[in-house]
């Protein structure tokens, strides 16, 4: 895999501060395949100060011209689609189909949809004698994970762009190779100088620098609630901006009225893709006393049939993350019904498709966040129950409702404590507002809401 042993800063790939560097991993088969610099408190120094540079200067730009730069963005994405999905399937280990499908295509949707919001979006408004600017936040520190590596990056820079601000991002230590060629097709797209700088490093080292940095305006953050409590302490203790997008554990609620077959194998698919690896998964499966036997043996089936057919996780730490947490499943009388905590495959990082029933609202499984192919099936006597179990987590990402109706199932939706609810296997809609209630985070992304993460407000009275 080709790397960069520079970091893109003011336009271009420049020397690293330090000498130290990041292995990345494949985790198919556990062989290193680049090298990349570990960024100290210097680069990210220099990278701030960069964007800072850059700031009237794009601020200024008029939003048509903005937006035609993250139009050439979105066409450099899809003209090198097939070397992202490549490269996110050699240090993610995804499946070659899902990477193309998914952590390429919807990076492409996402940046298409912020050419045309920031074309289109009213950045100037009359409210009687004022007229109320919307203008950029400032510098913008983005901070991502690797599970979905592409687009968590492009959720943070194309809004970011649109509202004239300007970023220094730092990707994740498992997942550098993909950042540094979004950063090429920055430059590729004629983005200028200092406008986006990327930084590598590890998150206690470059990221801490970061979200530490007095020339941050907004801090916006991605990953594990752990870190984003402290993220939000920093930037709570500076009086900076943040936006947090943290974990989850989410509910997918089949009432007894619903096509069972579909809600139990959407279910489990939406749990298995990327290995589990989604913050939004629906990882808690609730069903009614009378159809629980029946739906158990449904997802047990959905999941064999996955086999191995999914790829690893992400690493050695998550292996084992995740196979702790199978065995604790069984410790606390979970009853497992298909895979298990034994791994797969000799190499690479794997876990088979597991599906555990008999499980109760408050084990362990039901309750953290565990990152893998793990789905729980919870059964429930009636909707109070249901509606008390769903929303008995500190977290509230996504959820589904699956019921014979839309209405039926949109009304219990509303009394859900969650950001966003599929009814009946709803589509992705990426102009959607997305993020969490509760403990899975602040603040919003993708479409218009997460166009405004990234602007404050000017008034001018009359
Ligand atoms: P993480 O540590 O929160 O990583 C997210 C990002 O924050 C990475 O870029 C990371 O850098 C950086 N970071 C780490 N410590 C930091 C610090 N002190 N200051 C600033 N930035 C810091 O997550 P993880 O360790 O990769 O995964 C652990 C668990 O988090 C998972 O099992 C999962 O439950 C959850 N998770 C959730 C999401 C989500 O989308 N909600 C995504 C990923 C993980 P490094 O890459 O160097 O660590
Ligand atoms: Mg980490």
């Amino acid at each position: 895999m080709k790397a960069h042993d520079g970091m893109y800063i003011d336009g271009a790939w420049r020397p690293a501060a330090g000498r130290d560097t990041i292995a990345v991993v494949n985790p198919v088969d556990e062989q290193v395949i680049a090298q990349v610099p570990a960024g100290t408190a210097e680069d990210v120094d220099a990278a701030v100060r960069a964007a800072r540079a850059a700031l009237p200067g794009w601020a200024a730009t008029a939003p048509a011209e903005r937006a035609a730069r993250i139009a050439a963005l979105r066409d450099v994405l899809v003209a090198r689609k097939d070397e992202i999905a490549a490269t996110v399937t050699a240090e993610l280990g995804a499946p070659l189909p899902f990477s193309q499908l998914v952590h390429a295509g919807v990076p492409v949707l996402v940046a298409g949809s912020y050419a045309e919001l920031a074309a289109s979006y009213a950045f100037e408004e009359k409210v009687g004698n004022s007229t109320v600017y919307a203008e950029p936040v400032g510098v913008v520190g983005a901070i991502t994970p690797w599970n979905y590596p592409l687009h968590q990056i492009v959720a943070k820079v194309a809004p970011a762009l649109a509202a004239g601000c300007t970023v220094v991002l730092k990707p994740a230590e498992d997942t550098p190779l993909t950042a540094q060629l979004f950063a090429e097709a920055v430059d590729e797209a004629g983005v200028p100088a200092g406008v986006f700088n990327l930084v590598t490093g590890l998150g206690p080292v470059a990221g801490q620098a970061l979200a530490e940095h007095d020339g941050v305006d907004l801090v916006s953050f991605t990953g594990s609630t752990a870190v984003g409590r402290r993220i939000g302490a920093t930037a709570g203790a500076a009086v900076k901006r943040v936006a947090l997008e943290l974990g989850g554990k989410s509910a997918n609620v089949i009432l007894p009225s619903a096509d069972l077959a579909k809600a139990v194998g959407v279910g489990v698919a939406n749990v298995m893709g990327n290995s589990g690896q989604t913050c939004s998964a629906w990882t808690r499966m609730l069903v009614h006393t009378s159809r629980y036997d029946e739906a158990v043996a449904l997802a047990a089936e959905a999941a064999a049939k996955y086999g191995d057919r999914i790829g690893p996780l992400v690493n050695a730490k998550q292996h084992a993350r995740v196979r702790g947490y199978i065995e604790k499943g069984v410790a606390e009388g979970a009853r497992l019904v298909a895979g298990g905590a034994e791994a797969p495959r000799e190499q690479g990082y794997f876990v088979s498709p597991t599906v555990f029933a008999d499980v109760t609202p408050e084990m362990t499984i039901a309750q953290e966040e565990i990152f893998g192919p793990v789905v729980s099936l919870i059964r429930y006597e009636d909707e109070d129950d249901a509606l008390r179990i769903a929303n008995g987590t500190v977290y509230g990402l996504a959820g589904a409702v699956w019921a014979g109706d839309d209405a039926e199932a949109v009304a219990f939706a509303r009394r859900m404590d969650t950001g966003q609810v599929d009814i009946n296997g709803g589509r992705f809609n990426p102009l959607a507002p997305f993020g969490g209630y509760k403990q899975s985070g602040v603040g919003r992304e993708l479409g218009s809401h997460g166009l405004a993460e990234y602007l404050q407000t000017k008034s001018l009275q009359f």
